[in-house]
């Protein structure tokens, strides 16, 4: 099943029941979630302290997810490092999870590199990635002996003349993919240039090779690591110290169950939408094997991890959406509550106090599918539900698919977007109508089954 390439229905539904409303897309829900939503006043009591739309992290599942990391590392007998890609979300809770955790940062701009290093993570376990990077975040990688993913043979020179011949700037080279029609990485070409510039200068020192896909596919991975691994042993015949490979990130996150992705794809029809709105594409949002079961398939693919293994090459990730797996959720207060038709049948059509801006794919002309929960749960009758945002704007809409929630939402209820850590919340905010941005409160675990909270550092 392709459910981002899955083209939308036109024929209108057979039963009238299922005309205007989706089919329910329910997130697997974590057991802090469970609790969190179980509890009778803390949810309600941060709406009320934050007065506003807020997010939720709960740093321990971060911890969960590098704990899980770690350990397909350990279990293939590989040397791996993580570094967290630090663009999924801002939040200073997680880059202190790393530091805590045993995780470097994937840092693209002098503002991520501080953040990271002012919540504990050193300098040599940031690497920083992104295209001809400006002097100043090279010459700041290189003082902090962060590992610098060069993309272009001038950025490369740049480096060369800013760093010291006392503590060379540690370089990899970031590789085009043959057949690759992306705007990063170097061609063939331009890496024997790169060789022969890292050659040149004392000044710098190349440690290994790196890319970043986009997709899931485990397979195309394995395959280029396994070019890239040949590619430092013919760096080390050239005396470069070529030991790093970084496959980059791209592992994927179970956010539905099988059934309820495939019965959203076979069903999906414009009637199931606010004013028939169609998306082209989903997010693949039910994957089978994500995160650390995706690098321990990427491990075995041809037995990948005995390849770095006999060549002591060690293997680099760059996970940002799954190292975020169910550690945040997204919390609105429903602001307005109106009764509309369509095609004859009664839905909802929700206000909430914030913007779709705190729900990114919006921004990537889709939807973000797992379902919203109402808060506090009360008995009620299935109603289809669409979500509109506190703007003027007719198209900034949460939710365009009609959600069957499990009550009709009354002004004041509480909707929940559940597992928006990875860049559903913060991506695009922007102080848009003057709205604040949304705050993010972290939640600890304390004694007797209860959890504390704070406001996050960032
Ligand atoms: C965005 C990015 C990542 C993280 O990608 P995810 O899909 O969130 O895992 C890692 N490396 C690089 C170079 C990136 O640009």
């Amino acid at each position: 099943m392709d459910l981002e390439h899955a083209s939308i229905a036109m024929e209108p539904a057979a039963d009238a029941h299922d005309a205007i409303g989706a089919s329910p897309m329910p997130a697997h829900l974590d057991p802090w979630e469970r609790r969190l939503l179980a509890d009778p006043s803390l949810l309600g009591d941060l709406a009320f302290a934050m007065g506003g739309p807020f997010h939720v992290m709960y740093p321990e599942r971060v911890a969960h997810n590098i704990r899980a990391f770690h350990a397909a590392f350990t279990h293939a007998g590989v040397h791996g490092t993580i570094y967290y890609g630090k663009k999924a979300n801002k939040a200073a809770c997680v880059a202190r999870a790393c530091a805590e955790h045993g995780a470097g940062v994937d840092v693209a701009s002098v503002g991520e590199l501080t953040a990271a290093l002012a919540q504990g993570v050193r300098g040599d376990e940031l690497m920083v990635t992104g295209p001809a990077k400006a002097d100043e975040l090279l010459w700041l990688a290189a003082r902090h002996g962060a590992l610098i993913a060069v993309d272009d043979l001038g950025e490369l020179g740049r480096l060369a003349a800013l760093a010291s011949q006392g503590a060379p700037a540690r370089v990899l080279i970031r590789v085009l993919p043959a057949a690759s029609a992306s705007r990063f990485g170097m061609t063939s070409g331009e890496i024997e240039d790169a060789l022969a510039v890292c050659g040149g200068h004392d000044s710098i020192r190349l440690e290994g090779f790196s890319f970043h896909l986009s997709g899931y596919d485990a397979v195309a991975r394995a395959e280029l690591a396994g070019e890239l691994i040949a590619r430092c042993l013919h760096a080390r015949t050239l005396g470069h110290p070529a030991t790093t490979v970084s496959i980059g990130g791209g592992f994927g996150v179970d956010y539905v169950a099988a059934e309820a992705a495939m019965e959203f794809t076979e069903g999906m029809r414009r009637q199931w939408f606010h004013s028939g709105k169609s998306f082209d594409s989903y997010y693949p949002y039910h994957f089978p094997a994500p995160g650390a079961a995706m690098l321990a398939q990427i491990l075995d693919h041809d037995d990948l991890a005995g390849r770095l293994r006999d060549n002591a090459v060690r293997l680099a990730i760059e996970p940002g959406r799954a190292l975020l797996a169910h550690a945040g959720c997204t919390v609105f207060r429903v602001q307005g509550s109106k009764t509309r038709h369509a095609h004859g049948l009664p839905y909802r059509l929700l206000t909430v106090d914030g913007t779709s801006l705190s729900l990114s794919e919006q921004w990537f002309d889709s939807e973000y599918l797992p379902d919203p929960l109402l808060w506090p749960a009360r008995p009620g009758a299935v109603t289809p539900t669409s979500v509109g945002a506190a703007t003027c704007l007719d198209s900034d809409m949460l939710s365009w698919r009609r959600v069957p929630l499990p009550r009709p939402a009354e002004v004041g209820d509480l909707l929940i977007y559940p597992n928006t850590a990875g860049y559903q919340m913060d991506s695009n905010e922007s102080a848009f109508h003057d709205l604040p941005i949304p705050p993010k409160v972290v939640l600890y675990d304390a004694t007797g089954d209860r959890f504390r909270w704070t406001r996050d550092g960032s």
